[in-house]
């Protein structure tokens, strides 16, 4: 059996948490730059707010309903994720984080259970421990799983939690479901069974599986199998480490200034180090790559990369900054407006994997000790306390006009609580 706990509007539901005058409200959360809506809570939704609208489409809306407006804290939301995962794994032998705000349990072991009061329980222990509420749904499968959560998510009387097991209720529930909202079937797949009139995930059981393999892919064919209750989605409780990690960003306006690039891009190298380290592994390549503004025409325009090999594998900041900040000096042209910038790492082994260079005459010991005290240092004291000397101190150069503080990662903007 396995579960999938999926926060209810998740980025939306963190801001409720420190800020309850926004709880009952209509309220958007956008994406980066202010740009588009990516969570909303259901009195958006009601409202008639689509997921990823773009902020200008809705203003009317957004005035007439005085809707709140907030801009991504990517921040508060990433650590909201940890301690709702840390819930989760008391409660399950083994946990697979989906995403920021789903993970998958494992709950093989536990089938004597009542895995329906399981599910509503630690949906409860979720709310109390982090004041996030989460959707959890029981099933045989990973893909019914997600159709379970869906299902109790918006019927309040199931109290967060559902075991689908029966055929009947299986049938059921499938019978109402719309093919396109079944975890992997893709927006093409969906057109192709519509065009077949299947438009429901029930029709698409009913199809046979001949035709299934034929006109899908493997993972249709998977998901047809999940389906009828046959597990073949594996369960991965450990994340693979990544082969290639990047950290870009649109600037909220086009950077002219060689310094400025300068500190946004050194900034970025800063980074993604930090994610290479935190996954225990080094790079061999880093690519650095920039683009000006494709929407304004008449200016001139710029989409280019370079990359830099290592002679010998690394996880250093100040050594992988140095040689990017040397390929964006060749980058950069004077007169082009930057609209946005990345870092990526690449050719990634485990740390102990290095293969040590005979001429390299870098002290590695002390670079890696150095690394460690800064990650420490940036873990107890907040992110960025310590860096290096070339990147913003400002931040990454960002529209974000309604940001809320950073109640749980940042000493200066954490709540005060008042006593009388
Ligand atoms: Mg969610």
């Amino acid at each position: 059996m396995y579960a999938l706990a999926d926060c209810n509007n998740f980025f939306v539901s963190c801001e409720r948490v420190f800020n309850p005058a926004l709880n009952g409200r209509p309220v958007i959360v956008l994406s980066n730059n202010d740009g588009c809506a990516v969570s909303r809570s259901n009195e958006a939704k009601a409202l008639g707010i689509g997921m990823g609208v773009p902020l200008f489409q809705v203003k009317d809306i957004v005035r007439k309903y005085k809707i709140a407006v907030l801009s991504s804290n990517y921040a508060l939301y990433g650590d909201m994720s940890k301690r709702v995962h840390a819930t989760l794994r008391q409660l399950a032998p083994a946990i697979e984080i989906y995403s920021i705000d789903e993970a998958f349990l494992d709950l093989r072991g536990l089938e004597h259970e009542d895995l329906g009061a399981f599910a509503r329980r630690a949906s409860a222990l979720c709310l109390k421990n982090t004041g996030i509420p989460v959707s959890i749904g029981v099933a045989p499968t990973k893909t019914l799983a997600k159709v379970a959560s869906k299902w109790c998510k918006n019927r309040p009387p199931m109290k967060g939690g559902y075991f689908l097991n029966s055929q009947e209720e299986r049938e059921r529930i499938l019978r109402v479901t719309p093919v396109e909202d079944i975890w992997g079937i893709g927006r093409r797949f969906a057109k192709k069974l519509y065009e077949n009139n299947v438009t429901t995930a029930w029709d698409f059981t009913q199809i046979p599986g001949e035709w299934v393999q034929k006109k899908m892919s493997i993972t249709g064919w998977r998901t047809w199998k999940e389906l009828q209750g046959e597990a073949c989605i594996a369960f991965a409780d450990h994340t693979p480490a990544k082969k290639q990690i990047c950290v870009s960003r649109s600037f909220s306006k086009e950077i002219f200034d060689y310094e400025k690039l300068v500190e946004q891009v050194s900034l970025f190298t800063f980074m993604v180090c930090e994610k290479l380290r935190k996954q225990e592994s080094v790079c061999s390549q880093a690519v650095v790559f920039v683009l000006t503004n494709r929407f304004k025409e008449n200016v001139p325009q710029q989409v280019e990369s370079r990359m830099v090999t290592f002679p010998v594998a690394t996880s250093g900041t100040p050594e992988i900054n140095q040689s990017v900040l040397r390929e964006l000096s060749y980058l950069f042209r004077k007169g082009y407006g930057y609209k946005k910038a990345g870092v990526i790492l690449s050719g990634i082994l485990p740390r102990q994997a290095v293969q040590l260079h005979l001429y390299d005459t870098r002290d590695r010991e002390k670079q890696d000790r150095l690394m460690q005290v800064m990650d420490e240092i940036n873990t107890d004291m907040g992110p960025g306390t310590l860096s290096v000397a070339t990147a913003s101190t400002k931040g990454i150069r960002m529209s974000r006009q309604h940001l809320s503080p950073q109640y749980t990662t940042k000493w200066e903007d954490i709540p005060i609580v008042h006593c009388k």
